[in-house]
C-alpha cells in the first residue's frame, strides 16, 4: 500500500486493536503530534464530556510597549467557570499601570522579577520585589500595579472567577479620563490647568523606566504596612517528597491572605503519575508550566475522556471528576492545580481505600491480595515510574 511507507512519520487513527483507519483527508498533522490521546484515544475513553483543555497559544495577544498579555476565561474554555488565567509579560520598566477589580488576584511569577504595590482599605502600603517562583496576592478591590525590574518578568494570574477579563478592570488613568477637570480639580484641590496632561484613555500596559531599588522606592506610611503579607515564596518552599516528585501545597494555612485561591505545584518526573485522586471542595483549573503530560478525567456513569497538555496549557477538571495526571515526556512536567477556595483538598483513591473495610474493598472489587496489600493509608500524591512507555501505548 502506497501509504505504508508514511507510517511512523505521519499519525493515523487507529488503534493497536485495529479500530480506526487511515485519515487521507483534511487534516492538520502538527495539531494531531500535539494530541496523541485524542487521535487514538485509549481503549477505556467513553462518551462525552466537555472540553477541558485550552492552550493559550491559542488565544489574543495584547500587544503594548511595555508588555503583553493574554488570557484562558470562560469565552475560550466554558467549562471553567470558576477561575479565569492571564498571562502576562513586562519588559524592563514596563507597567500594569495602577488599577483594582472586583476579583481578587493571585499570581506567581514564571520569568524574571517584578516590583509589586498595593494599598489596603486602612490606608496601609505594600511594596515588594517578586522573583521565580514567589506568589502573590491582591484581595478582591485592592488596587495595585505590577512593574518588570531589570531583566523584565512574565507571570500567569489568577482570578476565583471564570468572566473574569484583564482587560476589563477599573484603572486610574481611565478614572481620571472619565471624571470633569472641575471634579478632579475640588477633589485634589488645586487648579484645572494641573490636569492639561492626563491620558485620554486607558494605559493598561506602558514603558516606564526601570525604577530604583526596593529601598529607594518605599512611601513611610503612617498607618504600617499590611498585617497579612501579600506575597509567598512558593519555590522556596520545602516541599512534600513523593516517591514520583514533589508538591507544594499553597492555601490560606501558609499564605493567610489567600483566602479565595488554594494551589499545588506539582514536579512529576519522566514516567511518575499525579495518583489518582479527586478535589472535593471546587473545580480545578491547571496550568502547565514545563514537560509534556496527559490527563484523563473520569466523570459519572462511565465516561471517561484524555486530553495532552504541554508547556503553556490550560487543563480544567470539575468538582469531583476523578482524574489523574501522567508525564508522558523525558523531562519533569511542573504543573499548578488551582481552586476557587481557602484550603486545598483532595481525595486520594489509593487512602480511601485503605481505609474502608478490607473484606467491603476486596468483594466489591474482586480484589486479590497483591492490590489488597498494596494500599497505602498515606497519600502519595505523586506515584513512581513503573517502567511503562507510552508512545505507543500498550492498550492501542
Ligand atoms: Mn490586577
Ligand atoms: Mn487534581
Amino acid at each position: 500500500m502506497e501509504n505504508e511507507k508514511w507510517k511512523g512519520c505521519i499519525p493515523q487513527p487507529i488503534r493497536n486493536d485495529g479500530a480506526g483507519w487511515w485519515d487521507l483527508g483534511p487534516r492538520d498533522v502538527m495539531r494531531d503530534l500535539e494530541n496523541p490521546d485524542m487521535l487514538v484515544s485509549p481503549v477505556t475513553d467513553a462518551g462525552t464530556l466537555p472540553n477541558l483543555k485550552f492552550s493559550f497559544s491559542d488565544t489574543y495577544m495584547q500587544l503594548n510597549h511595555g508588555g503583553w498579555s493574554r488570557e484562558v476565561t470562560v469565552r475560550q474554555l466554558p467549562v471553567a467557570t470558576t477561575i479565569a488565567g492571564v498571562n502576562m509579560a513586562l519588559t524592563p520598566g514596563g507597567v500594569r499601570e495602577l488599577h483594582w477589580h472586583q476579583q481578587a488576584e493571585w499570581a506567581i511569577v514564571l520569568v524574571g522579577r517584578a516590583r509589586i504595590t498595593s494599598v489596603d482599605q486602612n490606608g496601609r502600603n505594600f511594596i515588594a520585589d517578586v522573583g521565580v517562583g514567589d506568589l502573590w496576592y491582591f484581595p478582591p478591590g485592592i488596587p495595585h500595579s505590577i512593574q518588570g525590574l531589570e531583566e523584565g518578568c512574565e507571570f500567569l494570574l489568577v482570578f476565583p472567577d471564570g468572566n473574569f477579563s484583564d482587560l476589563n478592570t477599573l484603572s486610574i488613568s481611565d478614572w481620571f479620563a472619565h471624571t470633569p477637570k472641575d471634579v478632579l480639580s475640588t477633589n485634589f484641590g488645586i487648579p484645572t490647568s494641573a490636569f492639561t496632561h492626563i491620558p485620554k484613555q486607558q494605559r493598561y500596559i506602558f514603558q516606564a523606566n526601570v525604577p530604583g531599588s526596593l529601598e529607594s522606592q518605599q512611601v513611610a506610611d503612617p498607618h504600617g504596612t499590611v498585617p497579612k503579607t501579600f506575597t509567598h515564596r512558593l519555590l522556596a518552599q520545602e516541599p512534600i517528597v513523593t516517591p514520583g516528585g514533589t508538591v507544594r501545597i499553597v492555601d490560606s494555612t501558609n499564605f493567610p491572605i489567600s483566602t479565595q485561591i488554594a494551589a499545588s505545584l506539582l514536579e512529576i518526573k519522566p514516567g511518575a503519575m499525579r495518583e489518582m485522586h479527586w478535589h472535593p471542595n471546587n473545580d480545578e483549573w491547571q496550568y502547565y508550566i514545563s514537560g509534556t503530560a496527559r490527563m484523563t478525567v473520569m466523570a459519572p456513569n462511565g465516561t471517561a475522556r484524555t486530553f495532552d497538555y504541554r508547556a503553556g496549557d490550560v487543563g480544567y477538571v470539575p468538582r469531583a471528576f476523578g482524574h489523574y495526571i501522567q508525564n508522558t515526556g523525558n523531562q519533569s512536567v511542573w504543573a499548578l492545580e488551582l481552586f476557587k477556595s481557602d484550603r486545598f483538598e483532595d481525595i486520594s483513591l489509593n487512602q480511601w481505600m485503605a481505609l474502608t473495610p478490607n473484606q467491603l474493598v476486596q468483594q466489591n472489587l474482586n480484589a486479590g491480595p497483591e492490590l489488597m496489600n498494596s494500599l497505602q493509608k498515606e497519600k502519595q500524591f505523586i506515584v513512581k515510574n513503573m517502567g511503562f512507555s507510552y508512545y505507543p501505548r500498550t492498550d492501542r
